[in-house]
């Protein structure tokens, strides 16, 4: 039986290995599942509130208090990503947090949002705190912005695209915008054109493509293979890239690491093997040991994806 840490953070996770940002340590400002849309694509399952209010979800300095501890731990991370179990800007006290973590730590401080409130001045002074804001754009047409995003009601595309027009005019800090693409339902050439209108406009410092090489909310949402995705990033052009593999953790490895630990990554997205053993910087022997212990005690669940078995939280 694993013995369970008396003051485990509850807030901070990983770090975990991105294929965007390298090795980040997640800060989780937002209740699961509390966000303005409802992807279809979503790694942490369906949104259960979908709301564009924003509110005060939780005691900033309680998150603060342990990112101080595990950073006292010795723990390294390329990021300190806010982010988590919904949009995280969906939090009033977000200019608060990242105030809170400069006086902890140099650390840059990344942002990943679905960009549908930086059409609001306070959302976007207070991500322009950030080093890096990673706002996503996955439709250039309404329809198509139903179908895979499937928006609160009150966020329009042409809200999400100003918006993020706006945010860059005002940001000097880097902009990487993310589109997620599903075969066959936003990839079409024409389609990919009327994006790249978009992507002109907001001119980020990087687009990257991603597909669903992890279990998605819904069924059926197949990733798509990298000579495909080539095509899209040269019918972009520019700063476009397909994002890769997730690197080694170099860090942190006299950390001990528990059953618990496994779970509280499984909780925010699916990972594979090696994605747990990287993250938490343990062999596969001691991951493999306590996905046993979890799947034993039904917390969790394997789906195959492609020749990658992914773990997941059994309430996704
Ligand atoms: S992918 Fe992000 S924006 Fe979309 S539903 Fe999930 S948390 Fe919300």
């Amino acid at each position: 039986m694993e013995a369970k840490r008396a003051d485990r953070p509850r807030h901070i996770y990983g770090p975990v290995p991105s294929r965007r940002l390298g090795l980040s340590l997640g800060l989780d400002i937002v209740p699961p599942k509390i966000c303005t849309l409802d992807c279809v694509y979503c790694q942490i399952g369906r949104t259960t509130k979908i709301s564009a209010t924003r509110g005060d979800f939780l005691d900033i300095q309680i998150v603060l208090d342990e990112l101080k501890q595990v950073l006292g731990e010795g723990v390294h991370a390329d990021y300190i990503t806010i982010g988590g179990s919904g949009e995280p800007t969906l939090n009033v006290r977000l200019g608060e947090l990242i105030d809170g973590i400069r006086e902890l730590t140099p650390i840059p401080v990344a942002i990943i949002t679905n960009g549908t409130l930086l059409y609001r001045a306070d959302v976007r002074a207070e991500c322009a705190k950030a080093d890096l804001v990673v706002p996503s754009l996955d439709a250039a047409a309404a329809d198509v912005f139903r179908a895979v995003n499937r928006p609160v009601v009150d966020i329009s595309i042409e809200k999400l695209v100003s918006g993020l027009v706006e945010f860059r005019r005002e940001f000097t800090g880097q902009l990487w915008l993310e589109v997620f693409l599903i075969k066959g339902v936003n990839t079409a050439p024409e389609q990919i054109a009327e994006l790249k209108v978009h992507i002109d406009r907001i001119r980020p410092d990087k687009v990257q493509l991603n597909s669903a090489v992890r279990p998605a909310a819904e069924e059926g949402i197949a990733p798509i293979e990298a000579a495909e995705l080539e095509v899209i990033a040269r019918q972009i052009g520019g700063p476009c890239e397909i994002v890769g593999a997730a690197p080694s953790a170099e860090s942190d490895r006299h950390v001990q690491r528990t059953a618990a630990d496994v779970l509280s990554m499984l909780k925010r997205r699916p990972c594979s093997v090696e994605d747990i053993c990287t993250g938490l910087a343990i062999n596969p022997h001691e991951a493999l040991k306590h996905i046993a212990a979890l799947e034993a005690r039904e917390e969790i669940v394997s789906e195959r994806r492609g020749d990658t078995t992914y773990y997941l939280h059994r309430s996704r």
